[in-house]
């Protein structure tokens, strides 16, 4: 028996779970492990109670849904994303994965097809590191490249504690986050870029990563009065880190096309009206396909702090809390992906991740790949995300056709 996705199915998912905590514009904001995570993370919960799935939860939060193969010794055939969103999230940003492989699973229930490798459905904690960082958490700690002890001692800017998140929202589950027992890893990822739609693809064949690497930044000045202190004898921590937010889009403006960087997080001590502000802590990122121009713009960052640091008499402390890539996806999982696609008749296109995704964690432990559906405008982390109910269908069916083929063989 052939099974086929329900793109209505897909779809009406999607947007049920888009209605926890929905944002004006038509988005959702659900932070990692806050209430309005757990909610979405209870419904996913009571969509996969009916196909029989197997639930099991690890120290950081991570879900997996098992659903049994045939042949119990067989390592399973994982795939999934995460359900967190950023504050101004869109339907489709990692839900669109985790979703379609309910739908993947949903198909194959419904169907009566069984495979010989058990089946596992993933949701990854905190992949988008707004709240705590960094980002893919919960995959840093399976891969063993995050210690539990210090993911679980992160704050949130109001100095709540990863542990104390997951034991509020009930969502500590007891196994040790590990390595698991699967052949491969996919992940159907929505593009968050124009490449597919400007090209007419369908299916964005991921073969590699960028390489990105995130600082925390910490300009130190001098406290003072507004009014009395004259500017030259000023140690104006916010000023100088006007200065380094410029110089970052410099470095990236230099780097194009390829080179991205930003300042994304702002932190003024103490803030307030009346103080020349001493203590300002900013987060960046540099990241570039090519891992050794990565390297050169954090160097030419470094130099640009050191000049700002001399010139404005502040001390700037900066900490790499965490890089990702390059990673290069599994070339035989590509391109048996490809091979599926065209099966549907659906144009594909090799493709280059600018983002993290948890499948960069998965890459070195598992044969892993990542597929693309189209982005409408290339707008993302943004309530106006979108991709039709087909081209996710499209990509949901791909995935389907992929599991069953490495799960039966
Ligand atoms: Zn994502």
């Amino acid at each position: 028996m052939i099974a086929t996705i329900d793109p209505n199915r897909l779809w009406q998912s999607i947007m049920d779970i888009a209605e926890i905590a929905p944002t004006p514009e038509g988005g959702s904001c659900r932070l990692a492990l806050t209430p309005e995570d757990a909610a979405a993370r209870a419904l996913f919960l009571r969509w996969c109670q009916p196909l029989g799935l197997h639930h099991e939860q690890d120290a950081i939060g991570n879900m997996f849904l098992r659903r049994p193969g045939t042949d119990a010794t067989a390592p399973a055939v994982a795939f999934g994303s995460h359900l967190d969103t950023v504050p101004t999230g869109g339907r489709f940003d990692g839900i669109a994965g985790v979703l379609a492989g309910l739908e993947v699973i949903r198909a194959l229930h419904h169907a009566g097809v069984p495979t010989k490798a058990p089946l596992e459905l993933v949701n990854w904690t905190n992949e988008e590191g707004s709240r705590f960082r960094p980002a893919m958490m919960g995959s840093r700690v399976a891969a063993g490249e995050l210690p539990l002890d210090t993911a679980l001692a992160t704050t949130d800017d109001n100095g709540i504690s990863v542990a104390r998140a997951l034991s509020d929202t009930g969502q500590a589950g007891t196994l040790i986050p590990a390595p698991r027992d699967w052949s491969a890893w996919l992940e159907l990822h929505i593009e968050q870029g124009p490449v597919m739609e400007a090209t007419g693809a369908e299916i964005g064949i991921v073969v590699a990563t960028m390489h990105a690497r995130y600082f925390q930044l910490t300009v130190t000045g001098e406290p003072s009065h507004v009014g009395p202190t004259e500017m030259n004898r000023r140690h104006d921590s916010l000023a100088a880190a006007a200065e380094i937010v410029l110089a970052v889009e410099r470095i990236a403006l230099a780097a194009e096309p390829f080179g991205r960087a930003s300042t994304s997080w702002i932190e003024n001590i103490p803030n307030a009206r009346g103080n020349v502000p001493h203590i300002t802590r900013l987060h960046c990122d540099v990241r570039h396909n090519k891992a050794g121009e990565a390297i050169a713009m954090e160097t030419s960052l470094r130099r640009t702090l050191s000049d700002i640091a001399a010139r404005r008499g502040v001390r700037i402390d900066v900490d790499p809390y965490a890089t990702f890539g390059p990673i290069a996806f599994d070339t035989k999982l590509g391109a048996l992906l490809r091979a599926k696609a065209a099966d549907r008749q659906l144009p594909t296109r090799d493709m280059i991740a600018a983002a993290g995704h948890d499948s960069v964690l998965m890459a070195p432990l598992v044969p892993s790949a990542m597929l693309f559906v189209p982005s409408v405008g290339g707008i993302t982390h943004n309530p106006k995300e979108y991709s039709t109910k087909e081209q996710i269908a499209h990509g949901a069916q791909v995935l389907l056709d992929t599991v069953l083929e490495l799960a039966t063989a």
